[in-house]
């Protein structure tokens, strides 16, 4: 398919660590990819060991951090390209903040219980933050403020991953970000090995 013209936005993946954020952007933008859209996947930890390297985790930096790639993001998207963030973004004022400059901003809740991702614990992080390895650990020993009014919300303990990457794509579609495709979403294994 040739797209005559697309429009840009900002979604904007937001929850705690291990919750599916990076799992369902990259899907997502493989997904958009597929059908020629110009996407620009940033991702909080790729993010942090280039443009933000050597901002710590206080409140301050960590908003110094959203506001950097809200920066960017601002920038992509109003050349029409689809981004795709994905960062804890744990404080509410400052993801407000970055939407209100936006616009065209999708917030997605990528909501798992705290349990749930401490079980996964893909990066071993909650190991190290419960036995005081790491401080100030989102979740553990740092506050997450979830969004009060996200466009989707994906609940990854009980959802599949094609569950959470349709609700997103039926939202962008909703909203006139994203034409109807006559494919289905492409069917994902339930337990992919995509992650790099
Ligand atoms: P984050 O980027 O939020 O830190 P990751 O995407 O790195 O989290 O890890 C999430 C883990 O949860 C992955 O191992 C993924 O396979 C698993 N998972 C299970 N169900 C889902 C779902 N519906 N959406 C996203 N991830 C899921």
């Amino acid at each position: 398919m040739v797209l005559e013209q697309q429009r840009g936005v900002t979604i904007w993946f937001t929850g705690l660590s291990g919750a599916g954020k990076t799992t369902i952007a990259q899907f997502l933008a493989e997904h958009l990819r597929k059908q020629k859209y110009k996407v620009e996947l940033l991702d909080g930890d790729i993010v942090r060991q280039n443009l933000t390297k050597g901002l710590g985790f206080s409140k301050e930096a960590r908003d110094e951090n959203i506001r950097s790639i809200g920066f960017v993001a601002n920038l992509l998207t109003r050349n029409d390209v689809i981004v795709i963030v994905s960062a804890i973004s744990p404080y509410r004022e400052i993801r407000d903040e970055v939407r209100q400059q936006i616009r065209d901003f999708v917030e997605v809740y990528v909501n798992a219980p705290l349990s749930v991702c401490e079980k996964r614990d893909v990066k071993g992080l909650y190991k190290k933050a419960r036995s005081g390895e790491i401080k100030g650990f989102t979740g553990i020993d740092d506050p997450y403020e979830p969004p009060l009014n996200p466009e989707v919300e994906c609940q990854t303990d009980c959802e599949t991953i094609t569950e959470s990457v349709t609700k997103v794509v039926t939202q962008l579609k909703r909203f006139g970000y994203v034409q109807s495709e006559k494919e289905a979403l492409t069917r994902i294994p339930p337990h992919p090995q995509i992650l790099a």
